[in-house]
């Protein structure tokens, strides 16, 4: 069997203990993986110590160089990468599956020019000149979820790294070796302890973000997690950017061409069979467009072949894991217990964590299925008769990431996404994001934003020299 290992200052790094990790559609074992000791993180913090001023020495432009070397080396093992995402994670080859997840990570390399943060004359007069300039904030620690474990990832490497610190990235313990292999190889361009890897569950994670040599924690995963971080960063008082759960509503306006939007809907809601922070989790529709919404998005569900993702003909993946399995399974459940009409799609293999594409009509809010964040296949549609109230609705729940507004007019959904609380929302999309646009959530799916210039200077400490003239 195969033993992945971490890397810590640029080299494979031994440890006591392994956990085996299964594929979520199989059930085969993919190999070994590292379960950390509190010891094995005080190397890797180490690591990242020792190189750290060096890196943030050396100049902008061969930061740069070496983060382009960063995007050469993830293109030219994307295959391979992409492999290793579909057996582990789920997510197909195929479609907006693990070649696209390889896609985006070597995009979400392109942060903006650093020229863009110059040292800056805040404040002049006869007598004082105060120029306000951005230093890194040393070293890293970096926690990623297991639904997009790679793009997450380098979401947190990339604009830390680019500004002059060192990371060490804890990937999920569902989900470690993709990323493992993925450091190993950016390690070959990168000087040794620039980006190190710890592996294991929680206990891992909370040794690492209360570590007292940790300068800045970025964080991707559930809301409770989230606040155990908080309390974590008492010990080293690290800034942190907390991006969390959500339970994104869309809104349809009334009238809208279901046709033209179904496409769009449909993978809103069922990326990553439903596993993605920013998806449609909740849908509100007008009770005279009901039947034509159902409708257009039975016809995609009723078309999409799910399945083992490394057959390159399926475009749906299973659960990653047996805890979401049973919680999709059991909201699913609840709903068909009280009277909500379950409507299920597709053909799915007999063993495996997957779940039919589902659209459960008939459904409130307060019920389960649509207050809680199910993180699955299963998608919620509410009818509502008055727009006030489906913008009440919407806005309703604490976990704010995303939300979008559908309509055959620009005019009106701007009118309407100007009322919706949460990080983005988007107009006749859902869950297009980009690397030079800030992302973050509101409420209780977070707060500090990733990308965009916001992204860079998240990672930097603001100071400021104050000159008596
Ligand atoms: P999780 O909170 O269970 O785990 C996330 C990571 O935190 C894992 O690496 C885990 O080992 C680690 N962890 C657990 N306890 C810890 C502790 N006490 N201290 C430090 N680290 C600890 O989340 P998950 O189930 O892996 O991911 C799913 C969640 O992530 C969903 O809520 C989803 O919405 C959210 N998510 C948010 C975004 C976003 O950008 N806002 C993106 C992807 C996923």
């Amino acid at each position: 069997m195969q033993t992945y290992h971490n890397t810590v200052g640029g080299k494979q790094a031994d440890t006591a203990d392994h956990q085996e990790i299964f594929n979520p559609a199989t059930g085969a074992s993919l190999g070994l993986a590292p379960l950390n000791s509190e010891r094995d993180v005080n190397l890797a913090v180490d690591a990242a110590r020792l190189a750290q001023n060096a890196w943030a020495s050396v100049s902008d432009q061969e930061r740069r160089e070496a983060v382009a070397r960063v995007a050469q080396v993830l293109e030219d093992n994307s295959e391979y990468l992409a492999g290793l995402i579909t057996q582990e994670q789920g997510k197909p080859l195929s479609g907006p599956g693990s070649r696209f997840e390889m896609q985006a990570c070597v995009g979400w390399t392109q942060v903006p020019s650093t020229l863009e943060l110059p040292p800056e004359v805040v404040y002049e007069d006869d007598e004082r000149k105060d120029v306000l300039y951005r230093r890194p904030l040393g070293v890293v620690a970096a926690i990623a979820p297991w639904n997009w474990p790679l793009m997450i990832a380098i979401w947190q490497i990339i604009p830390a790294i680019r500004m002059g610190n060192t990371v060490v990235l804890k990937p999920s313990e569902y989900t470690p070796i993709a990323t493992l292999e993925m450091v190993r190889l950016i390690n070959q361009v990168l000087p040794p302890g620039v980006v190190n890897t710890v592996s294991g569950d929680g206990r891992i994670g909370a040794a690492l973000t209360s570590h007292p040599d940790i300068n800045k924690i970025m964080f991707t995963g559930s809301e409770s997690t989230g606040r155990r971080i908080i309390e974590a960063s008492s010990r080293n008082l690290a800034p942190i950017t907390l991006e969390l759960g959500g339970n994104d509503a869309a809104i349809i306006m009334p009238g809208t061409d279901a046709n033209a939007i179904s496409e769009g809907l449909f993978w809103g809601a069922f990326l990553n069979a439903g596993q993605t922070c920013a998806c449609i989790k909740r849908l509100y529709v007008h009770e005279n467009d009901y039947d034509s919404v159902v409708a257009a998005l039975s016809d995609l569900a009723r078309q999409m072949p799910i399945g083992d993702g490394m057959d390159e003909s399926n475009l749906i993946g299973p659960l990653q894991n047996k805890m979401q399995y049973q919680k999709v399974k059991e909201l699913v459940t609840d709903a068909c217990a009280s009277g909500c009409d379950v409507m299920e799609f597709g053909a799915i293999p007999e063993s495996g964590y997957f779940l039919p594409l589902t659209l459960v009509g008939n459904i409130r809010d307060g019920q389960r299925l649509v207050d809680e964040e199910q993180f699955g296949p299963a998608l919620p549609i509410i009818r509502y008769g008055d727009l006030d109230a489906a913008i009440a609705s919407a806005n309703r729940l604490s976990a704010a990431l995303g939300a979008s507004v559908w309509s055959n007019s620009l005019e009106e959904a701007e009118w309407v996404a100007a009322k919706l609380e949460a990080g983005t929302v988007w107009v006749n999309q859902h869950g297009a994001i980009h690397p030079m646009v800030p992302f973050g959530g509101n409420k209780a799916s977070g707060y500090g934003v990733e990308f965009g210039i916001e992204g860079l200077k998240a990672v930097t400490q603001a100071r400021v020299m104050s000159i008596k003239k």
